[in-house]
C-alpha cells in the first residue's frame, strides 16, 4: 500500500489528513500525519482566547479524536531526504527513527517573525499558539493585579500598557480584543480608570492589515 505522510497537524495538514480519510478507498494508501501537538489550533480564535472570549480548549481540534484512520504520531520531523524518500521522526522520548514514504506533504506552519528587534525575541509573546494566547491573558490580568497595589507612576504605567507589534489582521484583532478586555477589568479595579491603561500599535508601514 503506498505510504502518504503529512508533516504536521494544523490547519492544512489536518483537513489533509481529514479529506482523505473521506476519499481515500479502503486498502489505497495508508496516511500517517506527525506532528509534535496534539491537537490543530484554530489560529483565528487565538485574539479571543487571548481576551477570554471564547474558552482556549473551543479553539483546539483534538487529533485523535477526530482522525479514525490516520495514524496519528505526536512527533517532530526532524528531516526529509526526498531524494531517497526517507523522513527522520524525532519522539518526545526515546531515539529518532526513519520513516519512508511514497507521497509527503509539507505543511509545518509558520513561526512569529521577530525581525532585528531589540528585546522581542527575549520579551514578547508570539500569537501563533493556544499557550502563548493564554500566557497573554494571563500576563494582562496578573498586571491589573500589581497595578492596583502599586501609587500613580511609571511602574504602575509599565503594566498597564500593553504593545501590539504588526498591524496586520491577527495583530488588529489581538489589538482590539485586549484593549476590551482592558476596558472591562477597568471596571473592577476601583484605584484604576481608564486613562490609565495605555495601549499602543506599532507597525513600520503606512498602513495596516494590508490583507483587507
Ligand atoms: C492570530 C491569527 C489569526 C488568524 N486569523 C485568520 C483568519 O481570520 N482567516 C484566515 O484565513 N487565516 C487566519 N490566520 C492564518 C491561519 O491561521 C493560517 O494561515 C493557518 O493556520 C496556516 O495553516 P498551516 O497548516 O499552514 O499551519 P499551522 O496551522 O500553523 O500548522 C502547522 C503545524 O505544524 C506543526 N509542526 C511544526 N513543525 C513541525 C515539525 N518539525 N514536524 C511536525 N509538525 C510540525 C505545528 O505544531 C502545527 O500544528 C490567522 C493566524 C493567526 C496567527
Amino acid at each position: 500500500m503506498p505510504k502518504i505522510l503529512i508533516v504536521g497537524g494544523g490547519y492544512a495538514g489536518f483537513y489533509t489528513a481529514w479529506k482523505l480519510e473521506k476519499q481515500l478507498r479502503k486498502g489505497e494508501a495508508d496516511v500517517t500525519m506527525v506532528d509534535p501537538l496534539p491537537y490543530m489550533t484554530y489560529q483565528p480564535f487565538l485574539p479571543e482566547v487571548a481576551a477570554g472570549s471564547i474558552e482556549a480548549r473551543h479553539s483546539v481540534v483534538a487529533h485523535r479524536r477526530h482522525l479514525k484512520r490516520t495514524h496519528v504520531v505526536t512527533a517532530k520531523v526532524t528531516k526529509i531526504d526526498h531524494a531517497g524518500k526517507v523522513a527522520t521522526i524525532t519522539p518526545p522520548e526515546g531515539e529518532p527513527y526513519e520513516f519512508a514514504y511514497d507521497q509527503i506533504v509539507v505543511t509545518a506552519g509558520a513561526v512569529s517573525r521577530t525581525f532585528p528587534i531589540p528585546g522581542i525575541a527575549d520579551n514578547a509573546i508570539g500569537l501563533k499558539t493556544i499557550e502563548e494566547a493564554v500566557a497573554i491573558r494571563d500576563r494582562l490580568m496578573s498586571n491589573f493585579d500589581k497595578a492596583a497595589s502599586l501609587p500613580a507612576g511609571p511602574a504602575r504605567d509599565r503594566l498597564l500598557s500593553v504593545v501590539v507589534v504588526g498591524g496586520g489582521f491577527a495583530g488588529i484583532e489581538v489589538f482590539a480584543e485586549l484593549r476590551s478586555l482592558a476596558s472591562s477589568l477597568v471596571g473592577k479595579y476601583p484605584q484604576l480608570t481608564f486613562d490609565d491603561t495605555h495601549f499602543h500599535l506599532i507597525e513600520a508601514m503606512g498602513r495596516i492589515m494590508p490583507e483587507v
